[in-house]
């Protein structure tokens, strides 16, 4: 059976891994190339350890950091810590993403980079995929693991994401943080973290309102300094040398998204997209593939089209959503512009740091075992 998977990000390269060990013919299409930065706070929550060593992610050759602290700071001067419950670990994207590429690649999944598919068309109960460069391929099965934002994208979902005009930014810069800590810097109209990567700098991405970067004309230096730089936390870390070109994405709808191409099954991002505070949408990019993993074992088997799709929509509709609305309940919380809220509901979590363990368990999962979830 042929698989062919649009986008080669955590998603993709992930079930492409997973199916290929399983004698399925696979052919991933990636837009872009490895390796490059992506705009992510680089925090992964250990769920996902497991699953990565599952895949043969090389552990052993990188000196990743473990994060167990979590410390909240806010533009009023606020501050309260806590300890994570799972915790995580800081690895960039450049690494990530370009470690599991080169174990797709040994395991035979046939990978064109640079390569972007424009259209997928059903006929005669094969689907026929072509490239904006007028390349045909055929496939039994299309799965969408083109991201948050894509050529892909149709009507209502584009729009919604159109309507919800954020900007997403990163860097890696030298810090004076102990590498097991994460924190989460507010600002007016957004939310800064920052915590440590593989290289031993630490990775600074912040997520804001578009139009609060409008008012200095789009110049991000002159926005962080007057308005990220009004936490003092986050001040010091802005003074500190870059070292790394930033990257920016924009375009964010925080939620579901419609299904609008039924034979395309959509996996990670491309589903729905959770709120960056959460640090969690890597790992619900890994449980999503490993969860369709195993609905596409049984549909090799003896299940029909339908009931494949039946169920991976019940996913999203259900475990997915649920996560996802967690995760947009706790944005709403930081994005609350009135100063008499802010104030209380940082008091509490300075004077009943339980308050504040509760708020980080929210946004977590259970491990991601693979063949069950
Ligand atoms: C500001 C910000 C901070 C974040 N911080 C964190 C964090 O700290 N921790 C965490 O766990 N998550 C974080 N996330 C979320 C995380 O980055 C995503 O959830 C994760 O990358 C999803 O993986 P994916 O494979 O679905 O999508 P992506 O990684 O976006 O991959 C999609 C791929 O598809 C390709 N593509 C698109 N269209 C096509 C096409 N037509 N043909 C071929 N290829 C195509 C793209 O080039 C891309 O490489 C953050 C996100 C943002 C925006």
């Amino acid at each position: 059976m042929k698989i062919a998977i649009i986008g080669g990000g955590l998603a993709g390269l992930s079930l492409a891994i997973l199916l290929s060990r399983q004698d399925f013919e696979v052919l991933l299409f990636e837009a872009g190339e490895y390796p490059r930065h992506k705009v992510c706070g680089e925090y992964i929550s250990n769920e996902s350890k497991p699953f990565l060593q599952a895949l043969g992610f090389p552990f052993e050759q990188y000196t990743i950091p473990e994060i167990r602290q979590f410390r909240l700071t806010h533009y009023l001067g606020y501050q309260a810590q806590t300890k994570l419950q799972k915790g995580g670990f800081g690895i960039s994207r450049y690494a990530l993403d370009n470690e599991l590429y080169k174990i797709a690649l040994a395991q035979g999944v046939q990978i064109f980079t640079q390569t972007r598919v424009q259209n997928v068309e059903k006929q005669d109960n094969k689907l026929h995929l072509q490239t904006l460069d007028q390349q045909n391929f055929e496939a039994d099965l299309v799965v969408g693991a083109y991201g948050r934002v894509s050529n892909f994208e149709r009507g209502e979902a584009r729009a919604k994401a159109q309507l919800q005009p954020f900007i997403g930014v990163k860097y890696h810069i030298e810090a004076d943080l102990p590498a097991d800590h994460i924190e989460i810097h507010t600002f007016r109209g957004g939310y800064c973290g920052i915590s440590q990567v593989e290289t031993g700098k630490f990775c600074l991405c912040y997520l804001t309102q578009n139009n609060r970067v409008k008012d200095f004309k789009g110049d991000l230096p002159a926005f962080e300094a007057h308005i990220l730089g009004e936490n003092p936390y986050l001040k010091r870390h802005l003074a500190q040398p870059k070292v790394m070109e930033g990257v920016t994405t924009s375009q964010f709808y925080f939620g579901i998204k419609p299904a609008t191409q039924p034979h395309i099954l959509t996996l990670g991002d491309a589903s729905g997209f959770i709120p960056p505070i959460t640090g969690n949408g890597m790992s619900l990019a890994f449980r999503a593939s490993a969860e369709l993993y195993k609905l596409v074992l049984a549909y090799k088997e003896h299940q029909s089209f339908e009931i494949l799709q039946k169920a991976h929509q019940h996913y999203i509709k259900t475990y997915l959503h649920h996560r996802i609305s967690q995760g947009v309940f706790l944005q709403n919380l930081l994005f609350r512009e009135n100063r008499l809220f802010q104030t209380l509901m940082m008091k509490s979590f300075q004077y009943v740091p339980f308050a504040l363990q509760m708020m980080t368990r929210k946004a977590v999962g259970k491990d991601i075992i693979v063949g069950s979830l």
